[in-house]
């Protein structure tokens, strides 16, 4: 068991208040994976004075000798997958099939950025005047604030650190207070890569670290993940500065099964979006909105394989299905399911924390699923962030896209179908940033924009080549080489 402090300018440094917090894993809690530096305001001015100092020379080294640092860090993610997914799956509780794609993810992006490095295009257009010549090119931003959710421990802070480290940005990250390892080892593959000391910094702890960065004069650009009700403070804290503020937020995504779907393909792609990652996906599928010529058959097929699951410690091979994060996210599963009995939602399988036996010590709970649900109930609307899956029942595709997009979220949506009229009608009706057909409403690559609408973002988008927009400013240059005054729009 070690002590970590925070990681600052290149060195291990302890709070300024000298307190800490532990890391234990939730499906044993008994094991302790470390004690962790318990950051506040202090500790966040020193992390963005080192990311401030660092920035003229990193900024300077010319952006395809930072995509060498990535690359090399891609590399050496890709040696140490297994080791960082182990600790992703000790820390968080996904199964290890999951933290290795969660780590996969990381590579995926740093590769990708490490070859932005020899991109990062701008436009040259023709001039409206003769013996003019003008281009765009992207500027880093300054210190970029990052501020991360724990369910994708290593995947998450690749998406928001690799685009702004290939620009240029220097970078003051704060991880989940579930899950601060997995950033501290990413940091620690880009260090051995050749980072140089303070361009990326990390401050653990919880909401007054968070706060801070996304509220500091010195922070330019603010890209946060987390929930909806966070995401707006953030939001707020960045208003009156003008800052760059990119928000990932909540979800509540749907899978439309239509009378015509391979039914086999729409359970097996229910089970995967509804129960991967124990629901604790912003993309999982924690509704299913069923024609009703299929719904009988298609719920009967999905209790059974939900019920079937394999629930455990997720470092076991055979397990399906980790815990959940910690007692809060239990407890506010064990109240959404009283929620949808309540509203006379039919509970068809589940419903229960799995507290014995093997589960003793782990924050566990049953796969549960809700049948006839109205859409209009609360388990059909909020986010549950837990292994729970409402079924809504309808007649019609037009009412299924009606009752797909009447929540407040936008992330993403899919749809069962053999018919190419209604998948393309869907594609185009469901208004969110994300659309699947004929797979579930998880798998998203990161050569594609990630994010979404409504109360899920606020117009930016992760991954691909958006994410630069969030760290970079456009600088519009004109070079007039006629020698004399031409004046644009006036002169012919
Ligand atoms: P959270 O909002 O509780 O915390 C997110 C981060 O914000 C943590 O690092 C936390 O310490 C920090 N924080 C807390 N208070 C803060 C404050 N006042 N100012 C600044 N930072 C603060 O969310 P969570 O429980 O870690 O993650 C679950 C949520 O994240 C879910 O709602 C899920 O949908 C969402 N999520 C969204 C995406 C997406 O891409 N849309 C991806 C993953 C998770």
């Amino acid at each position: 068991m070690r002590t970590y402090g925070h990681r600052i300018g290149g060195q291990w440094v302890k709070a300024a208040s000298g307190q800490t917090f532990e890391n234990r894993n939730p499906a044993d809690t008994a094991e302790l994976l470390g004690v962790f530096a318990q950051g506040s305001a202090p500790d966040v001015e020193a992390a963005v004075a080192a990311a401030r100092d660092a920035f003229p020379a990193w900024r300077a080294l010319p952006a395809p000798k930072r995509g060498e640092i990535l690359y090399r860090c891609a590399e050496i993610l890709v040696r140490r997958k297994e080791e960082f997914a182990r600790d992703a799956t000790r820390e968080m509780g996904k199964v290890l099939a999951e933290t290795r794609g969660d780590v996969q993810e990381a590579i995926d992006m740093t590769y990708y950025m490490a070859g932005e490095g020899r991109r990062q295009f701008g436009q040259t257009t023709p001039s409206e005047l003769p013996n003019k010549f003008q281009m765009s090119v992207r500027m880093p931003v300054g210190v970029a604030g990052l501020i991360a959710p724990w369910n994708f421990p290593m995947a998450i802070p690749s998406w928001k650190m690799m685009p702004a480290l290939i620009l240029g940005n220097t970078v003051v990250i704060k991880p989940a207070p579930d899950t601060p390892l997995s950033t501290l080892n990413l940091l620690e593959a880009l260090e051995e890569a050749g980072l140089p000391p303070g361009v990326v910094n990390v401050v653990t702890g919880g909401g007054e670290p968070g706060a801070t960065l996304a509220a500091h004069a010195e922070v330019p650009v603010v890209s946060f993940t987390g929930s909806t009700q966070t995401g707006r403070k953030v939001s707020e804290a960045c208003a009156s500065r003008f800052k760059h503020c990119h928000l990932e937020m909540g979800g509540k995504n749907v899978i439309l099964v239509m009378e015509d779907a391979d039914l086999d393909l729409a359970v097996d792609g229910a089970v995967w979006g509804g129960f991967g990652t124990t629901g604790q996906r912003c993309t999982a599928a924690s509704r299913v909105v069923v024609h009703k010529s299929v719904y009988a058959k298609f719920t009967q097929a999905f209790v059974e394989r939900a019920r079937a699951l394999r629930v455990g410690n997720g470092l076991d091979e055979k397990v399906q299905m980790g815990p959940l994060i910690n007692q809060a996210q239990r407890e506010k599963v064990e109240g959404y399911v009283k929620v949808g009995r309540d509203e006379g939602a039919k509970l068809l399988t589940g419903g229960q924390p799995l507290k014995t036996g093997p589960h003793e010590r782990g924050y566990f709970h049953e796969p549960t699923v809700f049948g006839d649900c109205a859409a209009t109930m609360r388990v059909a609307r909020e986010e549950i962030f837990g292994p729970v899956v409402s079924a809504v029942p309808v007649g019609s595709l037009e009412e299924a896209i009606a009752v797909g997009n009447s929540v407040d979220y936008g992330l993403s949506a899919s749809i069962y179908t053999r018919d190419v009229n209604k998948a393309f009608t869907a594609m185009r009706e469901m208004y969110t940033g994300i659309f699947y057909v004929n797979a579930p409403t998880i798998g998203a690559e990161t050569h594609l924009p990630f994010g979404g609408t409504k109360n899920t973002g606020n117009g930016h988008r992760e991954a691909c080549t958006q994410a630069l927009d969030v760290f970079s400013e456009w600088k519009s240059i004109y070079i007039d080489y006629s020698g004399a005054l031409q004046r644009a729009q006036i002169d012919d």
